[in-house]
């Protein structure tokens, strides 16, 4: 990581024991087994945000889990799919920290990723964000506009449950693609990510505007380096990932409920 940054930037607040988290994710198929899980009922969106595909469901704090609030991008009205990618969530990420409610305490961007077979990873394996988030294919050669193009922002600081929860640590970029250029792999080596997926940095940028701090749970869904296409692996990988994220995220969210913290 850089260290000429504004040293703000740098921080990465630890985080053990929360009372409400937003949970973004981008495609219905990932969010429906969390939300049946979490019994998560339909929240309505304010009228601001009117026009938004966000899908939103709330379940409030029990024992077991902080109160939760998902946030869905969505159906996009007009190519009539999941709306992934980075504006998408950047808005859904906005309307979930705007809502009339108390402020939360963590964001989570949560769902499936690629990962390679160069950095050890496995389909099905689960990563925490750490240290940082990333993107790969914003490519501004000014001064500033590139460090800013990186998009390095801090994770939140989910390390100690990572064992409990069988977890990964690792950088996750982000970008506007599913497949991998060549300029994206040159930049994707030179970030040091084991995670590529397309929406978790745009959310981390919101939470810092919002300045609350954000993780990232991500199942990996293909491998972008074997040589099956990626697309094949994740459609085929895409239903058990999206159980595993939903293991993993209500375990994380006991684990976030507990006074003890361990
Ligand atoms: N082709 C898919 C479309 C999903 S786009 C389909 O037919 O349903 C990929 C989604 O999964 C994005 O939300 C992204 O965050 C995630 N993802 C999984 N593997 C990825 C990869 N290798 N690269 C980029 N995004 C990936």
């Amino acid at each position: 990581m850089r260290t000429d940054q504004d040293p703000a930037l740098l921080q990465s607040p630890i985080i053990d024991r929360v009372e409400r988290v937003v949970i973004v994710m981008a495609m219905e198929a990932e969010a429906a087994p969390l939300r049946d899980a979490l019994g998560a009922q339909p929240l309505e969106a304010p009228a601001w945000a009117n026009g938004l595909p966000c899908r939103l469901s709330h379940a409030p704090r029990s024992e077991r889990r902080p109160d939760v609030v998902l946030a869905v991008n969505g159906t996009d009205p007009i190519y009539g799919v999941d709306a992934v990618g980075s504006t998408a969530a950047a808005l859904t990420t906005h309307v979930a920290l705007n809502l009339d409610r108390p402020r939360p305490d963590l964001v989570l961007s949560v769902g499936t990723a690629g990962g390679w077979l160069r950095a050890g990873a496995g389909i099905g394996d689960a990563f925490l964000v750490w240290p940082h988030f990333a993107c790969h294919d914003r490519r501004i050669p000014l001064p500033g506009f590139d460090v800013m193009g990186d998009s390095e922002l801090p994770a939140a600081d989910l390390r100690s449950h990572a064992s409990a929860l069988g977890c990964r640590l690792g950088i996750v970029t982000s970008g506007d693609s599913f497949d991998e250029s060549p300029a994206d792999r040159e930049r994707i080596l030179a970030n040091g990510a084991e995670v590529k997926e397309m929406e978790a940095a745009a959310v981390a940028w919101v939470g810092r505007l919002h300045d609350v701090p954000t993780g990232a749970l991500k199942t990996i869904t293909d491998l972008v380096d074997s040589p099956v296409a990626a697309e094949a692996q994740f459609v085929e990988n895409l239903a058990t990932a999206a159980e595993t994220l939903q293991r993993k995220t209500l375990a994380l969210l006991e684990r976030l409920a507990r006074e003890d913290g361990d």
